[in-house]
C-alpha cells in the first residue's frame, strides 16, 4: 500500500486511475494542476507522485523541477507525447520513471512497486572514499579534499554509482539504466553533458583527468589521482575490495 498522489487534469483518465490503483490496495488523492499538485507534495507527503506532463497551469517538466527542489518522492511522470526528448528531459529532471499512454494499470502498478523499492533500499552503508573524494549516500552529500561539492541529483547518482564501484569501467549504457532509469540506450549525449559538469565541479577535464575517466566507445570509470608516494606507473586507485564495497572508513581490521 502507498499514498499514491496523482497530478492530471483530465478526468476521465483520473478517474479510471484513481479506481484503479485503489483497487490494488493504494490510497490515492489527486490535483488538477501543477500548482496544486506541488503544494499537496509539500502537504501530503505521498509515497509517489503520478505527474501528466500536460497540465493547464504549469508545464509538467516545470512541475517536476519545482517538486524536485522541495521533495526526494518518487515520481513517474505520465505523458501522451511520444516525444523521447520529452522522456529525456523529464528523467534529467528528476523523474523516476515514466509511463506512456495507454497503459495498463499492471503495467503502472509494477512502475510504482518498482520505485517504492528503489527508494527504501537501505541508505545505511556508509561513506565511500575515493581519494580525496567522499560520498554519503544517506545525507546525499559529496566532498572533495573536504569541501563540499555543489552537485545537482543527478550528478550526485552518477557520481554515486562510479564510486561503488571504483576502478572499474561502468558503460554509459548501465549508467543510463541506473542513474537515469532509461534501460533503452539512445541517450550517450545525457551521461556526456552530465560527465563534463561534474569534472567542472570535481576541477578537471576529460583532456586532464583525476577522477573521471573516459574510456572512449566503452564507458567511464572513477579512480582516485596518484598521489605524490605513488610511482608514475601506479594507476592511482588506493581503493581496495573493502572500500569498493562501501565499508571505508572502517579502518585497520583490529
Ligand atoms: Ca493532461
Amino acid at each position: 500500500m502507498a499514498a499514491i498522489l496523482l497530478i492530471e487534469d483530465d478526468a476521465a483518465i483520473r478517474s479510471a486511475l484513481s479506481r484503479a490503483l485503489s483497487e490494488r490496495g493504494h490510497a490515492v488523492q489527486w490535483q488538477p494542476a501543477g500548482l496544486s499538485g506541488l503544494q499537496s507534495v509539500i502537504d501530503d507527503r505521498p509515497d509517489v507522485v503520478l505527474l501528466d506532463l500536460g497540465l493547464p497551469d504549469l508545464d509538467g517538466l516545470q512541475v517536476l523541477s519545482m517538486l524536485r527542489a522541495v521533495s526526494d518522492v518518487p515520481v513517474i511522470v505520465v505523458t501522451a507525447r511520444d516525444d523521447d526528448s520529452d522522456i529525456v528531459r523529464a528523467l534529467d529532471a528528476g523523474a523516476d520513471d515514466f509511463v506512456t499512454k495507454p497503459f495498463g494499470a499492471d503495467q503502472l502498478e509494477a512502475r510504482i512497486r518498482a520505485v517504492l523499492r528503489r527508494s527504501a533500499a537501505p541508505r545505511s552503508d556508509g561513506p565511500i572514499t575515493v581519494g580525496g573524494l567522499a560520498i554519503d549516500a544517506r545525507t546525499r552529500t559529496a566532498t572533495l579534499d573536504g569541501r563540499t561539492l555543489d552537485l545537482s541529483r543527478k550528478e550526485f547518482d552518477l557520481l554515486h554509482m562510479l564510486a561503488q564501484r571504483p576502478g572499474e569501467v561502468i558503460s554509459k549504457r548501465e549508467l543510463l539504466a541506473e542513474v537515469w532509469r532509461q534501460p533503452y540506450g539512445g541517450g550517450d549525449r545525457t551521461v556526456d553533458v552530465h560527465l563534463s559538469w561534474l569534472r567542472r565541479k570535481l576541477g578537471e577535464s576529460a583532456a586532464e583527468p583525476r577522477y573521471l575517466h573516459s574510456s572512449r566507445g566503452v564507458g567511464v570509470r572513477l579512480l582516485a589521482p596518484p598521489t605524490a608516494d605513488d610511482g608514475p606507473d601506479v594507476p592511482g586507485t588506493t581503493a581496495d575490495a573493502t572500500s569498493a564495497a562501501g565499508a571505508s572508513g572502517a579502518g585497520p581490521a583490529h
